[in-house]
């Protein structure tokens, strides 16, 4: 091993929460190094929200997100806001807009929130040191050592910031697990979140006409008080169903778990068929649905339910039959896409290990552990980027 350089602060991984703990840690007058193996940092930002990045949801707030405890995240969750970071958004002078459910997406290119990012880090005095693998982290008596492909570093804190392992194409790895286990933190399952769910191929050859289908629904997993639902879009894909209301319910859902769908939520739609009977009583079913519905979906819908009749040829139960099939379907999904497509990891590093205050694990000081590789995991709409600034901004005061 080289002679380790000095410094206060290491951070790995140059995500939103890494870059924000360095950030914060700099303005404190600590020497801060990033270390990221990527070519670029905030890739993660870069590519979010369609490259517009929904870089926070104006309401975030504990009740949206996972973890083992949920009452985990509220203290870096009041003490750096969804309102701090719209400030600073303000201060930069990047215009953003509210798109739906309190989401808040930048006007322009989601570049201006890395380069805002980069810029900070740089007027604190941090150092960024892209295409740098770490190949080896040892404590010492006063902190750690940090072996990268690029010489080694001795610090006093150590902020792990990797990620999770959603979308391994951009460079996400589970590195942070394997410290946080090499360090003695216990874990909580992985598992992808935000993520499409399969079907199984006969289901998927009957709906294969929808694909690119898109429409409002609502999506529920669960019962009683267990019960979760989110009414938000759905589209019909080639393996499946995905749309922000299955990634949102994908979160939830576990492997033999059904789902239930209302594709015109809100609808009294066994109401509203009556209805058409009594006025049309010679239009079609397809046509009737297709007043709510897309017409791909009404059609594949009123085929199977009722075949080529007119609504006056149709009794009460099979309107209601239509309405069930349209608001009461439910489905068994067989899995997945899987890390490939997820937006997030769900679980990772337990945060009974870790002060709720300051991120730091409580068995060894100096080592924080900050962003998605933490167990709180965000529901969609920007939730996950607040989580990885408030995190990143907690740590990065004590640090
Ligand atoms: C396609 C997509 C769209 C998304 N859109 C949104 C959105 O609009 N709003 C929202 O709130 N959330 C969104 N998310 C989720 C959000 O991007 C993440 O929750 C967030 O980026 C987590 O921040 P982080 O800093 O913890 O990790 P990351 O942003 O993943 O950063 C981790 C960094 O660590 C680096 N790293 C990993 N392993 C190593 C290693 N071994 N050595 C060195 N460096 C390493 C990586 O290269 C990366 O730069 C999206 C995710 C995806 C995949």
């Amino acid at each position: 091993m080289s002679r380790p350089v000095p410094v206060d602060v290491v951070v790995i991984g140059a995500g939103a929460a890494g870059l924000m703990c360095a950030i914060e840690a700099g303005r404190r007058g600590r020497r801060v190094v990033v270390l990221d193996h990527a070519r670029a940092p905030g890739e993660k930002i870069r590519i979010s929200g369609g490259g517009r990045c929904n870089f926070t949801n104006r309401d975030a707030a504990p009740r949206n997100y996972l973890s083992a405890n949920p009452g985990f995240a509220i203290s870096a969750l009041r003490r750096y806001t969804a309102q701090d970071f719209i400030a600073r958004m303000d201060r930069r002078g990047i215009a953003w807009h509210e798109k739906t459910l309190g989401q808040l997406f930048c006007d322009g290119s989601a570049r201006q929130v890395v380069d805002m990012l980069t810029d900070d880090l740089r007027e604190a005095g941090g150092e960024l040191r892209l295409s740098t693998a770490v190949t080896g982290i040892e404590r010492t008596a006063d902190g750690f050592t940090v072996a990268t492909v690029n010489g080694t570093l001795a610090s006093t804190s150590l902020v792990i910031a990797c990620g999770g392992k959603s979308i391994p194409k951009m460079g996400a790895t589970g590195f942070g697990y394997e410290v946080a286990e090499r360090f003695g933190l216990a874990l909580q399952p992985t598992r992808p979140g935000l993520v499409p769910l399969t079907l199984d191929p006969a289901l998927l050859e009957r709906l294969g006409p929808l694909a690119g289908v898109a429409v409002e629904a609502r999506v529920s997993h669960g019962k009683g008080r267990n019960e979760t639902r989110f009414e938000e879009g759905l589209l019909f894909t080639h393996r499946g169903l995905s749309g922000p209301a299955i990634l949102q319910i994908s979160s939830f859902w576990r492997e033999g778990d059904e789902i239930a769908l209302a594709l015109a939520p809100g609808t009294d739609l066994f109401a509203r068929l009556r209805e058409a009977r009594a006025a049309h009583g010679r239009q079609s079913p397809a046509t009737a649905l297709a007043t709510l519905l897309p017409k791909r979906l009404a059609q594949l819908i009123a085929e199977r339910e009722a075949g080529a009749v007119n609504l006056a040829d149709l009794s009460d139960k099979a309107l209601r039959r239509i309405d069930e099939a349209v608001n009461g379907w439910r489905l068994k999904p067989t899995g997945s896409e899987g890390y490939r497509t997820a937006e997030v990891t769900l679980g990772g590093v337990d945060t009974a290990g870790l002060d709720s205050r300051t991120l730091e694990a409580r068995a060894v000081p100096g080592l924080y552990f900050v962003g998605e590789v933490v167990d709180v995991t965000g529901w969609l709409g920007g939730y996950n980027f607040q989580w990885a600034w408030s995190s990143g901004w907690v740590a990065g005061q004590v640090a």
